[in-house]
């Protein structure tokens, strides 16, 4: 029995329950592969942001291995203190060279950069001007960092104007902030026009990547080299943890930007470091990217078959252009009992709904990653086809 002071807890699950918004943990069986084992079934997984195959390649379990013989397991510290390592240092070089900007540092998560950033780099007398649909990492971190927050909707160019015209010049600094590519939607931020607006209104323009770092632009350097916009995004935020392949997220601007962070970056400070294996893991998949471009290819090409075949059968994609493609349903609970006959019949797309995506807009979401093979989207979509069918959404 829970304790008094906690029954509210138990009580708050029990709606969940009633509303068919509960979801059980699924457990992954092995490893993360095109297909999985998850709770003792095998399935199609459309799951996951493993884009590019990258947590089980052979190069990179070589290299995290070799990384635990020479430096062991962690690394005892955090940055700022003792825990700054060689394999750390060439990390964030590699990045700087790849992202093609003067500095990078590594930090804990995706998570962790978008909240310690945005926390670091604005005060309580600013203004934040962010997209609708940004992620929840980046609403903490504008929390956190107690400015004002002036929400504009989703890909609007002209509201963001708006609220940009209309901010008095007596306020602090502006930073205006979107993701790349649209984790629930699939969809491509306006970047050229936002960074036309950041110029013309003073704004510290910033840039959350972290489903676009190893997916969009040349040899997937992100949403900046999509549009060839170099030089034009003072802050970019990526992941290590999704087409990377292991754990960590990373900020790219100047060389001060990135030594004040080493400063006021919170999680940077008082969290400690990447184990060296993972700093490896990650360095050898930035290698990676560069000597194997057929994989962002291979993933764009299983990206166009996949999401040509349900359009084709008659499914609401939304406005998704990249490798994540939603299935619209609407009603939350539809959509996870359509996640969850999905999965009896052996395809892995999980259901989203509210609080992740705005009520009435659920869906179910599905990502393809370069190492899914056509035979298995092909039998995907029958699947997706049958039991739409059967829950008559199609
Ligand atoms: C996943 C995600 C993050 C967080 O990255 P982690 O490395 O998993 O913490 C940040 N922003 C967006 C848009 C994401 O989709």
């Amino acid at each position: 029995m829970p304790k008094a002071q906690l029954e509210y807890i138990s009580s708050e699950l029990q709606k969940l329950r009633e509303q068919g918004l509960y979801q059980k943990l699924r457990i992954l069986q092995g490893e993360q592969l095109p297909v999985a084992h998850f709770d003792g079934r095998e399935v199609i997984n459309l799951s996951s942001n493993n884009y590019l195959g990258l947590t089980t390649h052979p190069k990179l379990k070589q290299r995290a291995l070799e990384a635990i013989e020479k430096f062991g397991v962690g690394s005892g510290a955090v940055r700022t203190i003792a825990g700054t390592m060689t394999l750390h240092m060439q990390l964030e070089e590699k990045i700087a060279q790849f992202k093609n900007v003067e500095a990078a540092v590594v930090f804990q998560s995706g998570f962790t950069a978008n909240a310690g950033a945005v926390q670091a780099l604005i005060g309580p007398e600013d203004v934040i001007i962010s997209d609708e649909l940004n992620h929840a990492s980046i609403i903490d971190g504008c929390r956190l960092s107690k400015a004002e927050i002036k929400r504009f909707p989703h890909k609007d160019v002209e509201a963001c104007e708006k609220i940009l015209k209309g901010i008095s010049p007596h306020k602090g600094r502006k930073l205006l902030i979107t993701d790349g590519v649209f984790s629930m939607e699939g969809d491509i931020a306006p970047l050229p026009q936002l960074v036309e607006l950041a110029g013309k209104y003073g704004c510290i323009m910033m840039i959350d990547d972290a489903h676009a770092s190893g997916v969009l632009g040349r040899n997937g350097r992100g949403t900046v080299d999509h549009f060839g916009l170099h030089g034009r995004v003072d802050i970019q935020v990526g992941t290590l943890s999704k087409a990377i392949g292991a754990l960590g997220g990373y900020i790219c601007s100047s060389r001060d930007v990135i030594e004040f962070l080493y400063h006021r970056g919170r999680p940077f400070l008082f969290s400690t470091s990447h184990p060296p294996s993972v700093a490896a893991t990650c360095l050898a998949a930035f290698e990676l990217l560069d000597e194997e471009p057929q994989l962002v290819e291979k993933l764009w090409e299983n990206t166009r078959f996949f999401k040509e075949g349900l359009q084709k059968l008659g499914f609401n994609t939304g406005a998704s252009e990249t490798p994540i493609t939603p299935v619209m349903v609407g009603d939350a609970a539809l959509a996870h009992q359509l996640s969850r006959e999905l999965f009896q019949a052996g395809v892995f797309a999980q259901g989203i709904g509210y609080p992740t995506v705005p009520s009435g807009r659920a869906r179910i979401r599905t990502i393809v990653t370069a190492t899914h093979t056509h035979a298995q989207l092909a039998r995907a979509l029958e699947t997706l086809e049958a039991v739409a069918k059967k829950l008559r959404i199609l």
